[in-house]
């Protein structure tokens, strides 16, 4: 998580320092802001315990140690599901079919509480998913991002017991908020673009349609009976948006990226 939360940071406009390979810790140029750097597993306690005032870890690592802090922004980045899964062969379908069976994982908090039914945890620091190979257990709880480790190692996934993403945390959320504000303005914007067409009016209400629940801005062009049309549109929408406003009668269409989407 370090690369992507030293972005974050920079694009918040904050200027983070280039930390060196060995840096546990840097400030930044633009605002009064020290960073340090830990292990994410550590930023809960350190949060909790306050010695920082905010921390950005894994949604996985709060809730695994029932950390006493708010998670006040999800980041976008650092996704993955904490998912059940057991070896192709097993006869288990369901998440519910685990009842009673051994189940391998680094996470024996969690597991305990998403699992639908009782099993016995067999606690273990890492390569959990050879754990079955092995016959430590008949079944394993770990993150998956691509699903390639699973796949690799012969098993196949039961059910997603947790989203999780990099997310911001702090004790004092009242505190926090002028940072989180920060962070959220950029991560909101990442997920948008700004789109700018010219269209004749005739074709206002069906652009207004494709860019609904969000209300265009219309401005005047030289031209008579045409308009540039302006509005913001989720990032993942881009590609379906396109053709179908070149088949309205959208033209000369900019897509533009956002830098801080604040209120
Ligand atoms: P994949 O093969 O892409 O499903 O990745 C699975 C492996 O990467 C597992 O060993 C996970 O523990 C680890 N992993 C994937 N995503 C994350 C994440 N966001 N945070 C920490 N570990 C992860």
């Amino acid at each position: 998580m370090r690369e992507p939360s030293f972005h974050l940071l920079e694009d918040a406009g904050l200027g983070p320092e280039q930390p060196g390979d060995r840096a546990l810790a840097f400030p930044c140029r633009n605002a009064p802001v020290e960073v340090l750097l830990v292990r994410a597993a550590d930023v809960p306690e350190y949060v909790q315990d306050g010695v920082v005032d905010c921390g950005i870890t894994g949604i996985d690592l709060v809730r695994e140690r029932r950390a006493d802090v708010h998670e006040l922004v999800r980041l976008g980045f650092g996704s993955c599901r904490l998912e059940a899964a057991v070896p192709e062969e097993s006869d288990a379908r369901t998440l519910e079919d685990l009842a009673g069976r051994s189940v391998a994982t680094v996470y024996p908090g969690l597991t305990r509480r998403l699992l639908p039914v009782p099993v016995t945890l067999v606690d273990v620091t890492g390569s959990v998913e050879i754990a079955p190979r092995l016959g430590l257990a008949e079944a394993i709880v770990d993150l998956v991002s691509s699903g390639n480790t699973l796949r690799t190692n012969g098993l196949r996934s039961l059910g997603v017991l947790l989203e999780s993403e990099a997310v911001l945390v702090a004790r004092d959320s009242e505190q926090a908020a002028p940072f989180a504000g920060m962070l959220r303005a950029v991560v909101d914007a990442r997920r948008h673009r700004y789109l700018m067409l010219n269209a004749p009016e005739a074709a206002l209400d069906a652009i207004a349609d494709l860019v609904a629940p969000r209300v265009p801005s219309v401005l005047p062009l030289a031209e008579p009976g045409m308009v540039a049309v302006h509005a913001l549109v989720p990032a993942a929408d881009v590609w379906r948006l396109l053709p179908q406003l070149e088949a309205v009668g959208g033209s000369s269409i900019l897509v533009v990226p956002v830098e801080r989407m604040a209120s």
